[in-house]
Parts: C-alpha cells; structure tokens; sequence
C-alpha cells in the first residue's frame, strides 16, 4: 500500500488499480494514528479487491508488440468503422487508435473516432461493439434513449459485449506488452 498525502484531498480514498500497489490517498492534515486505522480497518476489503483481480485472459501469453497490435487494431476498427457508417449514413472524418488508459473509445465533434488498441485483444464481438457504439455517436451525440435504440437496433446483443467489459476491462487497460 502507497501512503499518499495530499494537500487538495478533503477526505481520503483507496484506489487499488490493476497490477499496481494499492493507493491511499489522505488529506494533509490526517494523523499517523487516523491512516492507521484506516489500513487496519479496510484489510479485508483489500483482500476481496486483489482476489478479484486475478489474472482471466491469459495476457501474459499473448506474444504481442504494441506495433502489432495497434496495426492489428487499426484494421480491425476501420473494417467495423466503415461498414457501420455507411449503413447508417454518417462521415467518419479520422480514425485514431491509441495508447488510452482509461477508456476504449470516444468520438469528437469534429467526426473523429478514437480507439484504445488493446481492443484488440478481446473477442472480436467485444471491439466491434465498442466501434458500432462510436459510430452511433455521429448520429446521436449523447447516450439518451434514441441513442441506445440505435445501437439496440444495430447490435441487439450490446448488453453482452458491455458486461464482457465491465468485467476484464480492467485487466486488458492494464495490459502492458513485453517492449
Ligand atoms: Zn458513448
């Protein structure tokens, strides 16, 4: 566990992110004794966290450069892109694929499509969710209900790919290839 303490923090927060040592972050003016207690009081909740985070994918021995991959992932996000497009009549102006660690897509109001390459490694259902839901974007700017609907309509089993996400995300955003 990283102790950190922070002039800005009003109250303190654990992050325990994927393949890191975990993090408390503390306001500036929390006693020894305080983030001690904090410690003691969330072991078996660390606990639980870590446990989740087992390794499932078997990254590890996925012999990949980032080169690859993001080549790898730039032909797969234009293939979905460009059929997506055309079927719902809209204009993919660029298409960016990128080292994100955060997110797996976005879509600027200029028409720019930007991927996370790691995309790649997950089921191709997975990344061609993920493009579809982008390119649903240049029609519907937000995630209101006409948003869903068009993506329901283009993708009928979203609901999969998303939960496929929400579950080894994590793991894939912290994917790191052997250099
Ligand atoms: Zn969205």
């Amino acid at each position: 566990m990283v102790v950190r303490r922070s002039r800005r923090a009003r109250r303190w927060t654990i992050d325990v992110p994927w393949g890191e040592p975990a993090r408390l972050t503390v306001p500036a003016w929390m006693s020894d004794r305080e983030i001690d207690r904090v410690l003691h009081a969330h072991r078996d909740w660390l606990a639980v966290q870590r446990a989740s985070q087992r390794p499932r994918l078997g990254l590890e021995k996925r012999a990949i450069s980032e080169l690859e991959g993001r080549r790898a992932a730039r032909e797969l996000v234009s293939m979905v892109a460009d059929e997506e497009a055309e079927t719902l009549g809209v204009e993919v102006a660029r298409i960016q694929v990128r080292d994100q660690r955060t997110r797996w897509g976005s879509c600027s109001t200029s028409g720019t499509l930007s991927f996370n390459w790691r995309l790649v490694l997950a089921p191709f259902e997975v990344l061609d969710y993920v493009v579809v839901h982008e390119v649903c974007h240049l029609r519907e700017a937000n995630h209101s209900r006409r948003f869903w609907r068009l993506v329901e309509s283009r993708r009928p089993d979203w609901r999969d790919q998303k939960a496929w996400l929400d579950a080894h995300g994590p793991e894939l955003l912290a994917f790191r290839p052997a250099a």
